[in-house]
């Protein structure tokens, strides 16, 4: 599912190339409620939308790269996941937040569902899903971010050569709330996707103040 934005605004863009913010979606965005199987589950995490309208003001493409491996594992079905989508986006409308596309991985090296079941490019920690998107959309990846609540997230970004944020906290993921050593380590950690939207735009506004 592709949705278009024409909305340019503060304009962080490097001459015709867009910057973007890729995002994870479960734990960064939303709640992770484990593999998400009904739509009723998809819950904003809070400020999320607020993060969202946020860059999305400031001129940023917003890209989601999710893995849903519940896929290959055969957790999920493919028209449970569409019906979750369906939801997500539904949710965003109403907070008339665009997203410029969503992207997702359905694949697992040890997938139950042979269809599935590969080492594929685009699972993060490959920049796959990224790059991708980068060639569709003309992204200006050395000024965009990926946003996650995993190391996963951060190595995929930085595979993709754009800026990382670390989401810390409890609330977007049991997990994260546990580092560990062999982590990559982020450009920033944020609490939550509000502080680290707060964040994109502070470097954005003194990047620009240096010109
Ligand atoms: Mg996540
Ligand atoms: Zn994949």
């Amino acid at each position: 599912m592709v949705h278009t934005t024409n909305k340019e605004t503060l304009n962080p863009a490097d001459g015709n190339k867009n910057p973007a913010v890729f995002l994870d979606r479960d734990g960064t965005i939303i709640h992770d409620a484990g593999y998400i199987k009904t739509p009723d589950l998809v819950r904003f995490l809070p400020l999320a939308p607020e993060a969202l309208v946020l860059l999305q003001n400031a001129g940023y493409r917003l890209i989601v790269v999710s893995n849903q491996s519940g896929i290959a594992r055969g957790l999920i079905s493919l028209d449970q996941l569409c019906a979750v989508q369906n939801r997500f986006f539904e949710l965003l409308q109403n907070h008339n937040i665009t997203l410029t596309d969503y992207l997702f991985c359905p694949h697992h090296p040890n997938g139950a569902i042979a269809e599935f079941q590969k080492t594929c490019t685009c699972r993060k920690p490959a920049p796959g899903m990224l790059l991708a998107a980068a060639k569709k959309y003309n992204i200006d990846l050395a000024n965009s971010w990926m946003i996650g609540d995993k190391s996963d997230d951060v190595r995929a970004g930085q595979a993709a050569g754009t800026q990382t944020i670390r989401l810390i906290s409890p609330l977007s993921s049991p997990l994260a709330t546990h580092l560990s050593v062999e982590d990559s380590r982020p450009d920033f950690y944020a609490e939550n996707l509000f502080e680290a939207a707060k964040i994109i735009i502070r470097q954005l506004q003194e990047s620009m103040g240096q010109e």
